[in-house]
């Protein structure tokens, strides 16, 4: 794809859309003059210089992908006519493009019914999740893996609900005695699995905790900001292929949340919740003297808790979803390539003298540690620090980034 290209038939796109209300003249107060934001432009694009470069191949850091360039193209071609998601009122075309979009992201789920709305991160489409959480099972708190990502302890914390962390096993995955133990109390009314965690990539056992949600009458929330793309590879041939069993369990978990903005090829901006139970937007009814007047359907701003909402981000999302759909085909091959080059990268880690291997990837995330001598933990974090920072400005480079890792998890 031509980025220029298609850039320029964008901004001819909407003009000609424009054009049809008719002429108008733009306020004097507006007027910036082309020198002006020509000399402004050049400091603006210096100072953007100081940045990683994330599209690179030499960047290996966080857990993000550059945007493909069709989500690039239908985020800046919506933004021109800048829709709000709020209401049907703020944008009908970008909201019919977030309605479907939802619909595929929960097909790819397996939900057979769903409630669901993208949101601005994996941030708040968790503290949603956890927010229906509390509504059905007020008084009752929430149990997730040590490893979770913080932002479950700290919702918890946002919501008036206590967070039990629940202890991982070698593997990084939450441990199913421990989680018993908790389940006992009759303190916990949701239990959050995550499939991928942010540090390792690690899979809670799904479809293992579906049973003992059953036996304890408790909920089940799969946090898959991360990972949830890679539900497209359950099942699939090797190498790169992934254990079926926790991503279908999925299917009968209460709620989901995936990130489109980390595996989904998306600009950021762009997380997603969704519901099984559609019944669930009872929590979300209110009012509002602003808006929703133009249908009485339900507008995507009364089942969620934001308000204003990018149109743009749903039509990246619709606009890549149409040319690389969630299947194994589609978007599934390229989660497949990026994990093939994580498996790849940890045979060379295995067979080098300078790396150890932490654990095998379970997903992309390949985790390791430079090989000292002694092997000492002050020893391996110096050393780590010390590839961190020359890697970046080594005059081949490389970005990295690290993980803090408990010592009961070394043998080292
Ligand atoms: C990234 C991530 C989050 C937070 O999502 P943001 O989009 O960064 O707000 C939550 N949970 C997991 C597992 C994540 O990887």
């Amino acid at each position: 794809m031509d980025l220029q290209h298609w850039l320029g038939r964008a901004a001819d796109a909407i003009q000609d859309w424009a054009d049809t209300f008719g002429p108008y003249q733009q306020h004097p107060s507006l007027h910036v003059d082309d020198g002006q934001f020509a000399s402004v432009f050049a400091e603006f694009t210096g100072r953007l210089k100081d940045n990683y470069p994330f599209f690179h191949p030499h960047y290996g850091g966080q857990m993000l992908k550059p945007p493909h360039p069709a989500a690039v193209v239908g985020y800046l071609t919506a933004m021109l006519i800048n829709p709000n998601n709020h209401a049907l009122d703020g944008g009908p075309a970008t909201a019919v493009m977030e309605r479907e979009v939802v619909a595929q992201l929960a097909t790819m789920f397996g939900y057979d019914t769903h409630l669901g709305h993208l949101t601005t991160s994996g941030t708040i489409a968790n503290l949603e999740a956890l927010f229906v959480a509390r509504e059905l099972h007020p008084g009752r708190g929430i149990a997730h893996s040590a490893d979770a990502h913080y932002t479950h302890g700290r919702m918890c914390h946002v919501l008036g609900l206590t967070s039990h962390p629940v202890r991982t096993d070698s593997q990084g995955r939450m441990d199913l005695d421990a989680l018993e133990d908790v389940l006992r109390t009759g303190q916990v009314g949701t239990v959050v699995l995550t499939t991928g965690t942010t540090g390792l990539g690690a899979v809670d056992p799904v479809h293992d905790v579906l049973p003992l949600a059953e036996r304890y009458g408790v909920r089940i929330h799969v946090d898959a900001a991360y990972g949830g793309f890679f539900t497209l590879l359950a099942g699939a041939g090797s190498p790169e292929g992934l254990p079926p069993e926790p991503w279908r369990a999925i299917a009968r978990a209460d709620s989901v949340v995936v990130d489109p903005h980390k595996h989904g090829l998306q600009p950021y901006g762009c997380g997603a919740v969704l519901f099984r139970d559609p019944e669930v937007g009872r929590f979300y009814l209110h009012d509002s003297p602003y808006t929703y007047f133009t249908s009485t359907e339900l507008h995507l701003g009364e089942i969620s808790l934001e308000c204003s909402r990018a149109g743009a981000s749903a039509a990246a999302l619709w606009l890549t979803l149409q040319l690389l759909p969630p299947t194994l085909d589609g978007l599934g091959q390229i989660l497949a390539a990026g994990r093939r080059a994580a498996l790849k990268w940890a045979d060379l880690i295995e067979a080098s003298d300078v790396l150890e291997l932490y654990q095998p990837p379970q997903l992309d995330i390949v985790t390791y540690f430079p090989a000292v001598a002694p092997a000492t933990l002050t020893g391996i974090d110096a050393a780590s620090a010390r590839v961190l920072a020359d890697g970046m400005t080594s005059s081949d480079p490389i970005y990295l980034s690290t993980l803090k890792a408990g010592h009961e998890g070394f043998t080292a």
